[in-house]
């Protein structure tokens, strides 16, 4: 059994953890402590709002923990606002960047709600290098990967915006693909990554 821990802070927790259940092998773990963090194979750091989940990390200890685990090789899995978190840093910082303190865990500078607001919110299909074709994902204010390097390998765009991205053991994706029926992605995760 895998243990697949998901970031139980802020935002999309519980969809996270109905689709980790649909999978063989997993068991899905909800996390909030820092000696929770040690023993899992894989952490998915959901979508939500990073400011106030960036906040919740650091109230509850669980920064270094968290980067600890990704130097480890275990597999961390940020989705829309987890992906900011996990980002190097964002672009055009606004007031409400400035209280994100992103963990650095993938060579990625992203644009905060890139794809706009609320109200811009959409669901399309897309075609992910590595795991598939018509795969649906839903974005929600959704941010955007606005440049990348080192070994980060784009996965998929949206016009000329990526919009995930992989290196070594971290995987990003700038939609919530937990609110799709569609466990193909997340079942990649855990496969190649945990
Ligand atoms: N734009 C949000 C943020 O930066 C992310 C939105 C989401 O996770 N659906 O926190």
């Amino acid at each position: 059994m895998k243990r697949i821990g998901v970031l139980n802070l802020q935002g999309a927790v519980s969809e996270h953890l109905t689709m980790l259940a649909k999978l063989d092998n997993v068991k899905p773990i909800l996390v909030k402590q820092p000696d929770e963090i040690q023993s899992l194979d894989g952490l998915i750091i959901p979508g939500g709002e990073s400011t106030a989940i960036s906040r919740l990390i650091k109230e509850n200890g669980l920064y270094d923990p968290i980067k600890q685990l990704a130097k480890s090789g275990k597999g961390i899995f940020g989705t829309c606002a987890g992906l900011v978190l996990c980002a190097k840093t964002t672009t055009h910082i606004t007031q409400a960047d400035r209280t994100v303190m992103p963990l650095a865990l993938i060579d990625i500078v992203v644009e905060r709600n890139g794809f706009g607001r609320q109200v811009d919110s959409f669901e399309t299909n897309l075609d992910i290098v590595n795991i598939g074709q018509h795969i649906p994902a839903v974005f929600i204010r959704a941010p955007y990967i606005e440049s990348f390097a080192g070994n980060v390998t784009p996965l998929a765009y949206i016009d000329d915006h990526c919009v995930m991205a992989e290196s070594d053991n971290i995987l990003v994706c700038s939609f919530h693909p937990e609110l799709t029926g569609d466990a193909r992605i997340m079942q990649y995760f855990v496969d190649k990554f945990c």
